[in-house]
Parts: C-alpha cells; structure tokens; sequence
C-alpha cells in the first residue's frame, strides 16, 4: 500500500534524524516506533491528567470511600501488572456517562456511570486491568505517535472550553477535551489490553470470566445504541463479538472460579445506586433549563436536593436556574453552596465569578475566576477576566486573557478576537485593512481598501507612495468601513497606478 510505503520513508528519516526511537514494548515484548520517550510519555500523562478530570466532571466527592475502594483495587492490579512502577493513580469522576480512561504513566480514571453497570469487584477489576494495559503498554503515546506521523497534529495545550452552560453537566462526558489523543484505540490496542487485562485480575485471584461478561454486556448495550454509551465508553474502546471470542478464549487458558466479591462491589456503589434518582432528576433540570423553563427546572432540582444534598453539581444547576429567572442574589448563594460542598471543581468557581461580575462585584469575580481558571483554563473564564483586566484599566494584562480566550475558537474566541483587534488596529492598522491601487474611468488613481478586521472602523487614513522616491501624499477616506466592507478613495492624480504603492496608516475601531 502506498501510504505504509509513505509512512516508512518518515519514520525512516525521524529516526535517523533521532527525533523517532526505536523501543521495546514492556508489556508485549514487540519492538515499536515511537516518537515520544517513555519518559515524555509520562510527562504528558500526568500534566494531562489534572485537566482530564476537570474537563470530565471532576473528582466524585459524595462517597470518597467509593474512590479508595476503587483505587485500592486498581493498585493490586497494576502492582501485578508488566509495568509495576508507574506513577499510578485511580479516581472515579463525577460523571454519568459510562467510560473509563487511562493516560500513559498510569492516571486512570472510571466514571460513576460505569461503575453502576458492573456487576461484581471481578467486573471492576477487568475494567481497570484494561485500562492498566493502555498506560503501561504507552498505547496513547504510540497513538500520538501514528498522529503526529500523519501530520494529524498534537494535544492541545489546555481543555477546548465550552460555550454552552447548561448542557456541560450532563454531556460533558461526551467530549474528550484534554485527552483527545487517546479517544479512540486501534482494535489492535484494545484486543492487546483485553488479553493482558485478563492476565493481571486473574494474576491478583479473580475469575477471567468476568472479563467475558464484561464485553458480551457492552457488545449488548452498543446493539442497543445507547447514546451515552457510543459517545463515552465505546467511542474509546469500541466493543465487538471479536473481541468477546478472544477474551473467551482467553478466560480458558485460565484458571476459572476466582474472586467475584459481588457484595463488597455493591456495598462500594450503594451510594450512587441511591442517588441515581437524584441523579436522573438532574438530567430532566438540564432539560428544563435547556427549554428556558427555570422553574420546573428547580422542580426537579428540589427532589435532587432532598435525595443527596452533598452534591455540588445540583446546587449549580440551581444557580443556573435562578440566574434564568434574573434573581442573581439567590444564585450567587447556590453557587457559593455548590463551592462548599465541591471547592475542587472548576466550574462552580467559573458559576458564581461570572454571576458576580454580572452584579458588579468585581474584585470578588476575579477571585472566583482566576480560581477557576487555575483548575481548568476556559474560555469564558478568560473572556470574563480580559474584561475585569480592561474596566481596571490593565490593558496587558487584558490583552494576553483575549489571546488566551481567542485560540479556543468558538462565539467566545470570537468575541475575544474583535476585542484583540480593538486594541491591536490603531497600532498595526495594515494587519487588518487590506489596500490596493485601481483607476477610475479618466484614467485617475483610485485607492481602494478592504476592511478584514472583523470589526466595523472608523478613521481611516490612506497613504499613496511613489515607488520611485518615496514622495506622498495621504487622504482620509470618508465615512466608516462595516466588516468586509470594500471602499475607494479618489486621488485625481492622472498616472499609471504601477509607479505607486497604496498603505493605509491609521485606522480605529467604530
Ligand atoms: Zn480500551
């Protein structure tokens, strides 16, 4: 094929040029490229990881018992495992979509919605083994790798913020934010970490044939099109009957009748069980608010309250709801309660620093907000403090939260662009005006313009230069430019335009 012949003329040249090494898979024992040092691989796991969980909902706080019992099964596996010395670390995040991840140097996270479609600790156990074999395997680095080799591009330095505010709770999942990169495996990572997953639960006592009632229920529920399903757990690891044979066979190869602790397993997840009323009432408020009805929305958001008060996500919500209804005193308070009972999670810092600057109360805004953007950097975070930067007068400071804001791209990065381009055109005015030289039809020097600056201006000063000394002669052009507005300005100067040159020196915005 073509393209593989493509593919080893790069790899060819980056290893030569010492950029690719050539290394050994400490889990399969196979030579592979990769572009990345092991080394580096870790780096970028654990820089990522942070924002990987911010970005999926945070760290599950209700039940922090859950996450030690989650975590305490996750470091027998890995201790097992062909790579026992990683920096490894377990956390169940505060999220209802189905899925798990894992990121090279060992920082796994599962979502509370995986964990309530497990049956048993063997279930759990062959979740996390696979996702074990991901991180010590490097199978995202070996991902960003092949990326990087079809020019596809690297991770993104922090989370693409969002510019939705209610959906964020419920469908954030959906999203893969930081970890981008490692979204999706090839089926031939996924039937390698099935294989050493089984390996390592059955290495620690528990029975491989979880690992096969694993897959059928997956391959189950994909048959069903489950939504939530498609977009979080198989989206990253896509489930199919292949992969169901393979771990059967495996599961043969092995001692069967291990470990199942189903109780233990559902003494852990009884909190979650129980607030998944509460939870689902959360998802109809979403709704709710979505269909800009507030009130029904705090309907729903009174049963969840009442349910499981500790939840922070709720109190939010209700917040986003009272600012619906314009009573931005209320919703400060419930931001300021969803703060108490989650103050690690960006997006209530994000909440009640936008309510606050809405009220005026800058100086505690900005608190707010530079707390927010510490945990997670968004772009209506950033937006929100360039404006606090430019009311207070520090234009720098402005400058470098539009930049930031700008590069998320979006309505957001939009808007932060055209406030770069305010401050940016008075100074570099011919970024953004584009010039030229035609005649008119008495054979007069017209000055033609072109605004590309995104924002309407105003104050438009046009230069005509003669190419051979330098000499003259400048005109205002009448009237503004909307965007993408075309003009011309009269000279009356008979000549064959090719002897000038057209510059434009000062433009403003309107
Ligand atoms: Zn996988």
């Amino acid at each position: 094929m073509k393209s593989i012949g493509i593919v080893k003329v790069w790899l060819v040249l980056l290893i030569a040029s010492g950029i690719a090494a050539c290394t050994v898979n400490p889990v399969t024992g196979n030579r592979e490229i990769s572009i990345i040092s092991p080394s580096q691989a870790i780096a970028m796991g654990v820089q990522q990881y942070e924002p990987g969980q911010q970005s999926q909902g945070g760290v599950y706080k209700v039940d922090e018992d859950l996450n030690d019992y989650v975590a305490s099964i996750g470091h027998k596996l890995a201790a097992v495992s062909d790579v026992p010395n990683l920096p490894y670390d377990f956390v169940v995040l505060n999220n209802g979509v189905p899925n798990a991840w894992a990121l090279p140097g060992g920082k796994i996270a599962i979502n509370r919605g995986l964990l309530t479609e497990l049956e048993d600790e063997a279930q759990l156990a062959a979740v996390l083994g696979h996702e074990i074999v991901h991180a010590a395997a490097n199978h995202g680095a070996s991902q960003m790798s092949r990326s990087t080799l079809l020019n596809v591009g690297l991770l993104a330095g922090s989370v693409a913020a969002q510019d939705s505010q209610y959906g964020d709770l419920i469908s954030m999942g959906s999203q893969v934010g930081a970890a981008a990169w490692m979204a999706s495996y090839g089926r031939d990572d996924e039937l390698e970490s099935d294989e050493h997953g089984i390996r390592y639960m059955t290495a620690v006592g528990y029975d491989p044939q979880a690992a096969v009632e694993l897959q059928e229920t997956f391959v189950r529920l994909s048959e069903g099109r489950s939504s939530d399903f498609i977009s979080g757990l198989f989206a990253s690891h896509p489930p199919s009957q292949q992969r169901v044979d393979a771990n059967r066979q495996h599961a043969a190869a092995l001692p069967s009748g291990g470990i199942r602790n189903r109780d233990a397993y559902q003494r852990a997840i009884a909190q979650i069980v129980a607030d998944q009323p509460a939870y689902d009432a959360q998802e109809k408020a979403v709704e709710a608010l979505n269909n800009e009805d507030p009130d029904l929305a705090l309907e729903y958001l009174d049963e969840a309250v009442r349910i499981q008060s500790d939840e922070g996500q709720f109190w939010e919500l209700r917040g986003h709801a009272w600012q619906m209804k314009d009573d931005l005193n209320n919703a400060e308070t419930a931001f300021g309660t969803a703060i108490s009972k989650n103050p690690d999670y960006y997006q209530h810092w994000l909440a009640r620093g936008l309510v606050r600057k809405e009220m005026g109360r800058d100086r505690l805004a900005q608190e707010d907000l530079e707390r927010a953007e510490e945990l997670l950097p968004t772009s209506s975070g950033a937006y929100a403090l360039g404006e606090l930067a430019e009311s207070r007068g520090d234009t720098a400071s402005a400058m470098s939260y539009f930049s930031s804001a700008a590069s998320a791209g979006g309505a957001i990065g939009e808007r932060a662009s055209a406030k770069m381009v305010r401050y940016d055109l008075p100074t570099n005015p011919s970024k953004y005006i584009a010039t030229g030289l035609g005649t008119d039809s008495a054979g007069r020097i017209l000055l033609l313009v072109r605004n590309d600056s995104g924002i309407a201006v105003t104050g438009v000063t046009l230069r005509l230069v003669l190419a051979s000394n330098g000499a003259y002669q400048d005109y205002n052009l009448s009237g503004n430019l909307a965007p993408n507005q075309q003009g011309s300005q009269a000279t009356g100067i008979v000549a064959d335009p090719s002897l000038y040159r057209a510059m434009v020196i000062s433009a403003r915005p309107l």
